[in-house]
């Protein structure tokens, strides 16, 4: 049995993670659980995972987690009740708890960098959903997971599709995974992207874009943040710099192609040109369950595919112009360094005003630009931690400060003027 950290675990990556716990408990157990502040949903997983451990975010909410956890284990005979700790810190320390053997990486945005490097310290495996963390600082995380033995398992859907054929290429291990070298015998990785929310929608409509309609994706029931990020696109560019880190492919021979049904879920082209492709119904349980039973395949009942059902799988190019945050991630990616850490950090803050209705969705990608634009000539080529969260910090504040000057610009109803 394997014993599973799971962070943000209230998330959507979390509770999908949880109920592949509940249903396979002879495969796996949960020994730990974080979460930001839903205290309500965090008490329902404690009662029935029983962890050893839970770490909550938000410290305020702890004496009330505590009073609500005793109450729970009151009459409780058979099991002790979790040590429960509270804030920043408190992830770290869950994140390394000694008894698990994989943590599921489940928080979203930069917050998640030091507990998957606390737990990668500690030797963990690592299920990775959140992929800011390689994004902002694939040249710390590398060599710690060289130095420790601890290994990434992609449980993005489209990594886990490119790792899954790569198990039927020379290549059968996962000893070489995100070393940063190139995998031999692969060519080329295509990513395919369902287009998110605005596939269907003319270029010139975007200025119409609502929250309500950015949060509203055709496919994939995720967390606000990343949907936000399908609508932009920025999602499959931070995909690529994700493959990047993870395969060790130069961006040239990292493509994306818009596949609306979500039924490939990535291609690797082999050096013969023969390209493998992974397919499945768009259901996150899919690459999650690979990532946390890799190297066995654990018999499922879930829907199987049916392709004469589907009836056609289609393909195109993605607009490049009508989406500007995939070029921006490339660009980000090739500079490399400090560089992938402002994007990503800059889109984080852009999305978050965005969400708040402080920016319009078509201000997404120029507040960024202008981020990137500006941290050309301090880039670090070669940075330590503190250095990506330095410019992680310093891309958030210039992207306010951005807001702020031009505020007569960034609304809806300043933009439509
Ligand atoms: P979500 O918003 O649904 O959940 C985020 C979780 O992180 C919650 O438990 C929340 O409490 C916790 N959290 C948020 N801020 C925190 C902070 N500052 N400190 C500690 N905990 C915090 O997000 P999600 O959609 O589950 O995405 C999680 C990660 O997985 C993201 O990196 C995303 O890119 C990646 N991912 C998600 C999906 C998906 O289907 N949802 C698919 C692929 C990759
Ligand atoms: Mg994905």
């Amino acid at each position: 049995m394997k014993a599973i950290s799971v962070l943000g675990s209230t998330g959507s990556i979390g509770t999908q993670t949880l109920q592949i716990v509940k249903e396979f408990p002879k495969q796996f157990k949960v020994v730990a659980l974080t979460a930001g502040k839903n205290l309500g949903l965090l008490l329902e997983q404690i009662k029935y995972y029983k962890p050893e451990v839970v770490a909550l975010a938000d410290k305020s909410q702890l004496s009330a987690l505590q009073q609500a956890v005793d109450d729970l284990f009151k009459n409780e005979k058979y099991f002790s009740p979790p040590k429960l700790l509270g804030g920043d810190e408190s992830l770290n320390i869950a994140a390394s708890w000694d008894s698990a053997d994989l943590v599921v990486t489940g928080i979203v945005g930069c917050a998640g960098l030091l507990p998957t490097l606390s737990a990668i310290k500690a030797g963990k495996d690592i299920a990775l959903a959140n992929k800011e963390t390689l994004i902002a600082a694939g040249p710390v995380v590398l060599p710690e997971l060289k130095k420790s033995g601890s290994r990434l398992f992609p449980a993005d859907s489209e990594h886990s599709a490119i790792f899954q054929c790569l198990q039927g290429t020379p290549w059968p291990d996962n000893a070489r995974l995100s070393t940063g070298q190139a995998t031999p015998g692969i060519r080329n990785i295509q990513l395919t992207a369902s287009g998110g929310a605005f596939r269907d929608w003319a270029a010139k409509d975007l200025i119409h874009a609502t929250v309500k309609d950015a949060t509203s994706h055709p496919n994939w029931s995720m967390g606000k943040k990343i949907t936000v990020d399908s609508a932009t696109l920025m999602n499959k560019g931070l995909e690529v710099i994700e493959a990047h880190y993870l395969f060790g492919l130069a961006y040239e021979h990292i493509e994306i192609v818009i596949h609306p049904q979500s039924i490939i879920h990535s291609m690797i082209e082999l050096a013969d040109s023969s390209v493998l492709a992974q397919m499945g119904w768009p259901d996150m349980k899919l690459p999650l369950l690979y990532a946390m039973s890799w190297p066995e395949r654990i018999e499922t009942p879930w829907k199987r595919l049916n392709l004469s059902e589907i009836g056609r799988l289609t393909f195109s190019e993605p607009n490049t112009s009508k989406y500007p945050c995939m070029e921006l991630a490339y660009s980000a990616g090739k500079a490399g360094g400090t560089m992938p850490a402002v994007l990503n950090a800059a889109n984080e803050e852009a999305v978050a005003l965005f969400l708040q209705e402080k920016i319009h969705f078509l201000n997404i990608p120029k507040v960024i630009e202008s981020a990137c634009e500006s941290h050309k000539n301090d880039l670090k080529a070669n940075p330590q931690l503190n250095d990506v969260i330095e410019v992680d910090n310093w891309a958030r504040k210039a992207v306010r400060a951005h807001v702020q000057k031009n505020a007569h610009q960034m609304t809806m109803s300043t933009l439509r003027k």
